[in-house]
This record gives C-alpha cells, sequence and structure tokens, in this order.
C-alpha cells in the first residue's frame, strides 16, 4: 500500500463531486464474500457503525472515502472555500479516530482501508493483506481461549522427534 499519488487517484479524489462505478464499500464486500467470508452491515450495536463488521474475528472494517475522511497526502483540498473544507475534512477525520479508538478499547481491530487501495490494479494486494489481518485476528483470540500450548510462543517446549 503505497501513499504516492497517480493522476488517476487525483481525479478519483473528487468522486464525492460525481460518483461512478462500484462504490468502494461494495468492492470490498464482493471479494469477501467470493473468498468466503461473511460479514454484517453497519451493526448499529457497534460503536462507530463500522461499515463491515466480522464478528468472529472481532474486527470492524471501515471502507474510506480518501477525499471526506482526508486520507493523508492522497487527497488535494480545493482552493475554492479551503477553509470550509479543511475543518470539515479535520472534524470527519477526529470523530473517525474517536471511534476506532472506542472500538479498540471494547477488544475491536480495526482495519481501515481507503478508496485508492481499491482500484482495479490494487485490490487483490490490498484484499490479501487485510485477510492477513484477519487471520492474525482471529489468531490472537484463539491464543487467548485455548488451553493448548501455543507453538509459536515456546516453541523450545514442543516435543523433539527423537534422533535416529
Ligand atoms: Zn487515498
Amino acid at each position: 500500500m503505497t501513499d504516492t499519488m497517480t493522476a488517476e487517484q487525483r481525479h478519483r479524489c473528487m468522486s464525492h463531486i460525481r460518483s461512478k462505478g462500484t462504490k468502494p464499500e461494495l468492492k470490498v464486500r464482493r471479494w469477501l464474500w467470493s473468498n468466503g467470508y461473511r460479514y454484517r452491515l453497519n451493526v448499529k450495536s457497534v460503536p462507530g457503525k463500522p461499515d463491515i463488521v466480522m464478528r468472529p474475528y472481532r474486527t470492524a472494517i471501515f471502507v474510506n472515502g480518501c477525499f471526506w475522511h482526508g486520507h493523508e497526502g492522497c487527497c488535494k483540498i480545493p482552493q475554492t472555500n479551503r477553509d470550509f473544507w479543511q475543518a470539515k475534512i479535520r472534524r470527519n477525520r477526529e470523530r473517525d479516530a474517536a471511534n476506532y479508538r472506542i472500538l479498540r478499547e471494547n477488544g475491536w481491530q480495526v482495519i481501515v482501508i481507503w478508496e485508492c487501495q481499491l482500484t482495479a490494479e490494487h485490490l487483490e494486494t490490498t484484499m490479501r493483506e487485510v485477510e492477513m489481518l484477519l487471520n492474525s485476528n482471529l489468531l490472537s483470540i484463539y491464543k487467548r481461549h485455548t488451553t493448548l500450548p501455543y507453538p509459536t510462543d515456546e516453541p523450545e517446549a514442543l516435543p523433539m522427534a527423537a534422533e535416529e
């Protein structure tokens, strides 16, 4: 996931003006679904109303539009009404940060996916990274609940195969 921005990305940052093509959140949902992941949408009982909730993974996923949520170094703020946009985006970012904090304090893992990471070119890589995060979240839940020794924690505690 890179923070350098192409002209194409810069263009898409203005998608708050006219939305075209598949909504970013839908791209994520489709990928998850077709790769066998199940989820819930906009669960109101979970703080911050994440876009996608994966309860078994104790994970909340937010799919953020780069412009509205102020993706750092990604979108340019329009010159016209600059103060207005700056204040608005700052408020959105503060609200996002507060939501993520509440979730984490309640034992949720938070995954933020940016719109610019979901272009045809980047989608697969992004979602494979998301998949790794999901699995690592699942593993940390498993580690908390299992009474079995967890192999990578104490490899020396594992019985060694007898030498021939
Ligand atoms: Zn972005």
